[in-house]
């Protein structure tokens, strides 16, 4: 076993600290991964602080794993060493579902090995995330990360890149459709730069007024703040498609009153149950979906997607002595846009 270091949530709502992990040797289909940045997903702090129920602790969060390929077992035939790599929100699947058979492994019927917070196919080996310095994984479940990409500005492409990329291609976003993206933080500001990538107009719903010119920076064309609940009013039916990344509750009937007839918004944040009524649906003959992160295939897909645009993350890099104090900051919606931790500084 390789002892790693790491910072792990001991329990529910106590403060990240300094922690020892194992890692596996890799086996004969492992590669051994030395982790150069791990972003801060708004869904660590989800689960570090078991708002999700079930968490499972000590927990090492992290799922927007960039590193170098330092070690590989003998059967491995896609990477070498040397090789830039990433991890997203998991690390294996059942891989004979019709699921993962069809490249969609998030949906695994088995269920999916999520990266931390879960166990590993034997049902009992707990998972660790990308907040250390190393991680084995299966071959399969590692990507490819295209030449001359920042890597830093990189890591949050492997969840908030995914996420945003997938429901606007699944829905068939194109050049021209008008998009609303609502909340501007990690997952928000990649997808204005995803919608932008595909050639949409895009606007952004945000409850933080102060964010204006970042958008517009960021490359959206529009910014409506959404204090101001008449808002809804007069953008009504503007919308081909809304994104909606809130991690908080809010009233999705209000953001379905953008959508045009037969229109989609596409729920991606998280947060507690809120009330629907039909009428917000029936009315244009809405539709309301949601998606989760993307397959293995799709996630590829998103990378070189994002390399033949320039599409990266605006990010914040952090030492990881920092964690606790950059989760307060995006919980107060005060992240721009994305921690990214350095793990230098847990090497040192
Ligand atoms: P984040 O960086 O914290 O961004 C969330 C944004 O929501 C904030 O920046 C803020 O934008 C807005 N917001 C926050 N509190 C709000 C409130 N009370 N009312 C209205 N707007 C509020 O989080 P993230 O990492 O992007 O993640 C967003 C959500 O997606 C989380 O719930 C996360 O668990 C979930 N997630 C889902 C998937 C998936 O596969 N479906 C994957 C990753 C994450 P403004 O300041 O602009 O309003
Ligand atoms: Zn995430
Ligand atoms: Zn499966």
């Amino acid at each position: 076993m390789l002892k790693t270091p790491a910072y792990a949530a001991l329990a529910a709502k106590s403060p990240l600290v300094p922690h020892s992990i194992e890692r596996r040797e890799p086996g004969a289909r492992d590669v051994l991964i030395d982790i150069l940045y791990c972003g801060i997903c708004h869904s660590d702090i989800h689960q570090a602080r078991d708002e999700w129920g079930g968490s499972i602790f000590p927990m090492v969060p992290g799922h927007e794993i960039v590193g170098t390929v330092v070690k590989t077992g003998a059967g491995v035939k896609k990477w070498k060493v040397g090789d830039t790599v990433g991890v997203g929100c998991f690390i294996d699947s059942c891989r004979e579902c019709e699921a993962c058979r069809e490249g969609e492994e998030q949906f695994c019927e088995a269920g999916m090995n999520l990266t931390y917070n879960s166990r590993e196919r034997d049902g009992k080996t707990p998972t660790y995330g990308g907040y250390s310095t190393r991680i084995t994984v299966d071959e399969d479940y590692v990507l490819r990360i295209p030449p001359g990409m920042p890597l830093d500005r990189t890591a949050p492409l492997l969840c908030a890149g995914i996420t945003t990329y997938s429901p606007l291609r699944r829905h068939g976003v194109k050049a021209g459709d008008r998009v609303g993206v609502v909340g501007l933080g990690g997952l928000g500001h990649m997808g204005v730069k995803i919608a932008k990538g595909m050639g949409a107009k895009v606007t952004v719903f945000s409850h933080s007024p102060g964010k204006r010119e970042d958008a517009l920076a960021l490359g959206a064309d529009d910014f409506i703040p959404t204090r101001d609940p008449k808002v809804f009013g007069e953008n009504a039916r503007r919308f081909h498609f809304v994104l909606d990344t809130v991690s908080a509750q809010h009233d999705y009937n209000a953001y379905l009153r953008l959508l045009r007839r037969g229109g989609t918004m596409v729920l991606v944040g998280m947060p507690d149950p809120v009330p629907l009524a039909a009428a917000s649906l029936v009315m244009q003959r809405r539709h309301l979906a949601g998606s989760l992160i993307g397959g293995i295939g799709e996630t590829q897909e998103m990378l070189d997607f994002c390399a033949s645009r320039g599409v990266v993350s605006d990010v914040e890099v952090i030492p990881i002595r920092m964690v606790n104090e950059a989760y307060e900051r995006v919980i107060r919606s005060d992240v721009r846009y994305r921690f990214v931790i350095d793990m230098a500084s847990l090497k040192n």
